[in-house]
C-alpha cells in the first residue's frame, strides 16, 4: 500500500515530487538540525487520488491518525486540548512554487473551549481571541467558499464602531465579538455551525487545500509557467508557532543574497507582532532585516548563522520564511529562491567564484529567457523624467503605459494593443491576469516580499512596489502625487523597475548594456564592463565552449546578416529570397506574371538578375568564411501582384471615364487566374520553380555568379542552394539537375571553381516520412519547423493563432501555442524519423532547422536531443540559442 503521510524527519529535498517543494525543504531542514516546527506532509499522490475520486483513499485516515499522535507526544498536548491546545497550520506546497495561488488555514484546532487554554498559556486574552477570529475568517473563506468581503465589513464595523483605525488597537473584548459575528455570517453561509471538533476541522482543511489545486487563478498561473496540469499539490501540517504573541514576536522573510541584483549579503523584510501571511501580503509595511538586530541580537544572530548554513548546503540563493515567538526563532519554509534574470547571471557567476558550483552548473542555471529578458531596453541613465515619486525596485526594466487601476481595464485595452501600467495599492492573486497583461505593476504598499514584487519578478516584469508617496486611490481612478499633481486614468507614465523611479509621461530607452556587449560596444574585460556583463560574457564561453549544435542566423539582408555575425552567428542558415521581389521590383515581377512569349519572359527575368546577384554579393560578403543558405523562392506568386479588388476598381473606374487600361486589364486577368483558395498550400515552394520556366534557374544564377565574383576579389563566399516545400523526391530532382547545370556554365564563364551544396526544406509531413529518399538528393536538410507544425496540425499558420488559441489554451488543448515551442510528441516525432532515414541513406548529411522555433529555448534543448548539426533563428535569438545549445549540452 502507498504512504501516504511523511513526517518531516521521513523526507528529503530530493523528495519533491511526492512531498511537494515546500514539504521537501521542511524536511531537509529538519534533518539539518534546523529549528523547525514539527509537523507532517501528505503527498501529492493522495492529491492525485483525491482529485481524481473526489474522495480520500482508504488508509490514508489511520496514517493521519499515527502522524497526528506523533506530532501530539512530540508537543506534549492534544490538537485542541482545551485547557493548552496544540494548534496546527494547513498549508499547500507543491513541486513548483506557486506563491499565493493555493489555500492555507492557520489556527486549527481553536473552538469554544481551548481558545480560553490559548489565553491562559499565553497570558494573553486578546491575542487568543485574535487567533480564534483569524481561523474562522481563514475557514470561512478557504473551506468553505464563503466571499472574504462579508468578513471584512464586519471588521471594518467593528472599528468603525470603535472610532479606530489600526487593527492593533482592537482589544480581547472586540475579538471576542467578532468571533461571535464571524461565527454567524459562517451559520448564515453554510447552514450549519462552525465546526468545533479540531480534527474535523483539520480534515476539511485537508481536504480544501487539495481541492484549490484547480483553483482559477492556481490553473492561470501554471498555464504562464508552463506548470504541468495533473502534478497536485502537497499538504503541510505544522504545529504551529506565533509572530503575534506581542513585540517580542515577530515574521519575515528573508533572502541569502540580493534576489534583484545577485549581490552578496543577507536580505529581507521583518514584521514584528504579525503572523503568518501579513508580511507576503504588504498589509502592514515591514522593517528592513538589518533593524532586527537592534531589536532581538540573539535572533538576528542565529537567523544569519542558519542562512549562511542554508546556502552552503543548497549551494544557491535560499529564500526563507522565519517566524521570532516570544525570542525564539522558527524556520518556517525556505527554497532555492526566485531572482531577476541579472542576479540568475550574477549569483552564478559569483557561485562559481566561491567554488561552490562548476561552470557547467553555473550554466545549467540561467535561462535563454532570463538572457532575452536582459536584452531589453531600459531607461537612459541621463533620461530627463518629470519624478513622481520612488517606491521600491522590484523587479528591473523600464515599461512605459497608460495609467489603469484594475485588472480587467489593463486585460480589455492591452487586448487592443496598447501598453499599460497596472497601478494598485497591493496586488493580489486575483490580479494575476492583469499582472500578465500589463507592461508594468505599480503598487504603493508592501515590501520586496509582496506579492507584487514576488510575482512580478517570477514573470520577468517590470514592478515598482510600495510607492508610499504615492496616493493611488483606485476607487476614485487617480494617483497623487506629494507634489500635488494628479494622475488620471489613462495618462502614460514611465516606471524604473531597476530604481524605483515613477515619472509622468514618456521617458525615452536606450539598449540594455547585455546587448551592447553582444554587439561588441563594451569589452567584458574593461573597469566599466560591470558585474552583470562580465557574468554574461563567462557563462557564454563556457556555453560557446560546451555546445554541439550550431547557430546560425535567420536573416536577408546584409544589415540583419552583419548583426547576426556580431551577435555570435555562425552563418545564415535561411535567407528568404522574397523581400528581393519587393517595392520597385514588383514591376518586374508583373512582367514576368504577364509574359506572353518566351522572349517577353526571359526578359523580365534577367531584369531581376543583377539585382539579386547584387543582395547574394552583400549577404555572403558579410559572412564571409561563413555558410549562407539561400532559399530560391517560396511564396505564391500573386503576393507579389496588386490586390484584386483595388485591381478591379481602378479597372472599372478607367474604363468609366472611357479609358483603355489594357495592361491593368492583362493583369487583373493574371490576379484572377493566380487566385487560390488556400494560397499557403498551393503552388508556393517547388511547384513554382516547377512550373514558372526559368525562375529558379535565374535565382541560382545570381547566386552563382555572386560567389563567382567575390571568389574572383580573394573572398570566401559559401553559398547553399535551399529547395523550399518539397514534398517527393523527384520535385527535388529536377530542380537539382537544372540548379547544378547553372552552377557548371557560371563556373565556366567566370573561370573559377564553384561547388556549393543544394539541399531542402523538410517542411512536409510526406517529406518528413519519405527522408530516406529526398536525402538520395539532397546535400543537406533544413526543418521548417512553421511549415511543418502547419501541415502536421492542419493549422493556417496565418490564421489560428488569432481565431481559436486561445480558447485551446484555456482549454487545455495545449499549455503552448505549437508554433512558439516545437510539439515533441508529434512535428518532433516526423523529424525524428526524417533525421534517421536522412542519416541512414546519406550518412554525414547536414541537418539543421530554420522555423522560429530555432530560437525558442525548450525548442533547441529538442534539437540537441535529435542529433541536429545547426539551428538557426532570427539575430536577437542567436545568443539565446547559443545559451541553451549549451546548456543541452552541459546537461548531458
Ligand atoms: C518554415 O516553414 O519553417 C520556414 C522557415 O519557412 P517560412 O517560414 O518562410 O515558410
Ligand atoms: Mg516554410
Amino acid at each position: 500500500m502507498p504512504k501516504y503521510v511523511y513526517e518531516f524527519a521521513e523526507g528529503s529535498k530530493d523528495l519533491k515530487d511526492l512531498l511537494g517543494g515546500k514539504g521537501a525543504n521542511l524536511a531537509e531542514m529538519t534533518n539539518l538540525g534546523l529549528p523547525v516546527p514539527p509537523g507532517f506532509t501528505i503527498t501529492t499522490e493522495t492529491c492525485r487520488y483525491f482529485l481524481a475520486h473526489d474522495a480520500m483513499p482508504e488508509g490514508l485516515d489511520a496514517e493521519v491518525d499515527a502522524k497526528l499522535s506523533a506530532l501530539e507526544r512530540a508537543m506534549g498536548k492534544r490538537l485542541g486540548q482545551p485547557d493548552d491546545p496544540l494548534l496546527v497550520s494547513v498549508r499547500s506546497g507543491a513541486k513548483f512554487s506557486m506563491p499565493g495561488m493555493m489555500e492555507t488555514v492557520l489556527n486549527i484546532g481553536l473552538n469554544d473551549d481551548s481558545v480560553h487554554g490559548l489565553a491562559a498559556q499565553s497570558g494573553d486574552e486578546r491575542f487568543a481571541w485574535d487567533s480564534y477570529r483569524r481561523l474562522i475568517q481563514m475557514f470561512g473563506k478557504t473551506v468553505q467558499g464563503i466571499g472574504g468581503e462579508s468578513f471584512d465589513d464586519a471588521f471594518e464595523e467593528v472599528k468603525r464602531q470603535k472610532g479606530v483605525t489600526d487593527d492593533l488597537q482592537l482589544d480581547a473584548a472586540d475579538h471576542r465579538k467578532l468571533v461571535d459575528l464571524f461565527k454567524g455570517i459562517v451559520a448564515e453561509h453554510t447552514g450549519r455551525e462552525f465546526p468545533c471538533d479540531p480534527r474535523e476541522q483539520m480534515d476539511l482543511a485537508v481536504r480544501a487545500v487539495f481541492g484549490s489545486w484547480n483553483a482559477p487563478r492556481a490553473v492561470l498561473y501554471r498555464r504562464q509557467e508552463r506548470i504541468p496540469v495533473d502534478l497536485g499539490t502537497a499538504v503541510n501540517v505544522c504545529a504551529m508557532v506565533f509572530g503575534n504573541m506581542g513585540m517580542d514576536s515577530g515574521t519575515g522573510v528573508a533572502f541569502t543574497r540580493d534576489p534583484a541584483s545577485g549581490r552578496q549579503g543577507v536580505y529581507g523584510d521583518y514584521l514584528q507582532n504579525a503572523q503568518g501571511e501579513d508580511v507576503v501580503a504588504g498589509i502592514r509595511n515591514t522593517v528592513p532585516l538589518a533593524e532586527l538586530e537592534r531589536l532581538d541580537p540573539a535572533s538576528h544572530r542565529e537567523l544569519l548563522s542558519i542562512m549562511e548554513k542554508l546556502e552552503t548546503h543548497y549551494r544557491d540563493l535560499c529564500d526563507i520564511e522565519f517566524t521570532i515567538e516570544r525570542g525564539k526563532l522558527w524556520m518556517l519554509q525556505t527554497r532555492v529562491g526566485k531572482r531577476t534574470a541579472a542576479a540568475a547571471f550574477c549569483i552564478a557567476d559569483q557561485l562559481v567564484d566561491q567554488g561552490m558550483i562548476t561552470l557547467d552548473e553555473a550554466v545549467s542555471r540561467v535561462t535563454g529567457d532570463q538572457l532575452a529578458q536582459l536584452m531589453f531596453p531600459r531607461f537612459a541613465d541621463d533620461a530627463q523624467g518629470h519624478l513622481l515619486g520612488t517606491g521600491m525596485n522590484a523587479s528591473p526594466g523600464a515599461a512605459v503605459g497608460k495609467v489603469v487601476f484594475d485588472s480587467e481595464t489593463v486585460v480589455a485595452r492591452s487586448r487592443e494593443g496598447e501598453d499599460v501600467i497596472l497601478c494598485r495599492r497591493e496586488t493580489n492573486p486575483d490580479d494575476l491576469e492583469g499582472m500578465l497583461s500589463a507592461a508594468g505593476i505599480l503598487t504603493s504598499r508592501g515590501g520586496k516580499t509582496s506579492h507584487a514584487a514576488v510575482v512580478a519578478r517570477g514573470m520577468g516584469k517590470t514592478c515598482v512596489c510600495g510607492a508610499e508617496e504615492l496616493d493611488i486611490d483606485v476607487k476614485n481612478r487617480r494617483i497623487t502625487a506629494p507634489g500635488g499633481e494628479v494622475v488620471e486614468e489613462g495618462d502614460v507614465i514611465s516606471i524604473d523597475g531597476t530604481s524605483g523611479c515613477v515619472y509622468l509621461g514618456e521617458v525615452p530607452v536606450v539598449a540594455s548594456p547585455v546587448v551592447r556587449y553582444f554587439e561588441g560596444e563594451i569589452d567584458p574585460a574593461a573597469g566599466e564592463a560591470g558585474d552583470l556583463v562580465r557574468a554574461v560574457d563567462r557563462l557564454m564561453r563556457h556555453a560557446d565552449a560546451a555546445r554541439r549544435l550550431r547557430v546560425r542566423a535567420n536573416a536577408d539582408n546584409a544589415q540583419d546578416a552583419a548583426r547576426a555575425r556580431r551577435m555570435g552567428a555562425e552563418g545564415i542558415g535561411l535567407c528568404r529570397t522574397e523581400h528581393m521581389f519587393l517595392g520597385d521590383r514588383r514591376r518586374l515581377v508583373e512582367r514576368l506574371v504577364l509574359a506572353g512569349t518566351d522572349a517577353e519572359q526571359r526578359e523580365a527575368l534577367e531584369g531581376l538578375l543583377p539585382l539579386q546577384r547584387d543582395d547574394f554579393a552583400e549577404a555572403f560578403a558579410a559572412m564571409d568564411g561563413l555558410p549562407v543558405t539561400v532559399r530560391l523562392l517560396d511564396p505564391p506568386l500573386h503576393e507579389f501582384l496588386p490586390d484584386f479588388t483595388e485591381l478591379s476598381v481602378r479597372v472599372a473606374l478607367a474604363e468609366s471615364r472611357g479609358e483603355d487600361p489594357e495592361d491593368d486589364r492583362r493583369l487583373l486577368k493574371a490576379v484572377t487566374r493566380l487566385h487560390e483558395q488556400n494560397p499557403m498550400m498551393g503552388l508556393r515552394g517547388v511547384r513554382l520553380g516547377l512550373l514558372v520556366p526559368g525562375l529558379f534557374t535565374m535565382q541560382v544564377r545570381a547566386i552563382a555568379q555572386a560567389a563567382a565574383q567575390l571568389l574572383s576579389e580573394g573572398r570566401r563566399p559559401r553559398p547553399e542552394v535551399m529547395i523550399p516545400l518539397v514534398a517527393t523526391v523527384q520535385e527535388l530532382e529536377i530542380i537539382r539537375e537544372e540548379s547544378a547545370g547553372v552552377v557548371r556554365e557560371v563556373a565556366e564563364e567566370y573561370g573559377v571553381e564553384l561547388d556549393f551544396p543544394i539541399g531542402t526544406m523538410i517542411e512536409l509531413p510526406r517529406a518528413a516520412l519519405t527522408a530516406g529518399q529526398i536525402a538520395e538528393s539532397a546535400a543537406f536538410f533544413s526543418f521548417g519547423t512553421n511549415d511543418l507544425t502547419q501541415t502536421a496540425w492542419g493549422f493556417s499558420r496565418d490564421d489560428v493563432e488569432a481565431s481559436f488559441f486561445s480558447a485551446y489554451l484555456e482549454k487545455g488543448v495545449f499549455g503552448v501555442s505549437p508554433f512558439e515551442s516545437l510539439d515533441v510528441e508529434g512535428v518532433g516525432r516526423l523529424i525524428d524519423i526524417a533525421v534517421e532515414e536522412g542519416r541512414a541513406a546519406r550518412p554525414g548529411i547536414k541537418l539543421g532547422v530554420c522555423g522560429e522555433h530555432g530560437g525558442d529555448p525548450r525548442s533547441v534543448h529538442f534539437f540537441h536531443r535529435a542529433g541536429l548539426d545547426y539551428v538557426s533563428c532570427s539575430p536577437f535569438r542567436v545568443p539565446v540559442a547559443r545559451l541553451e545549445a549549451g546548456r543541452a549540452a552541459a546537461r548531458g
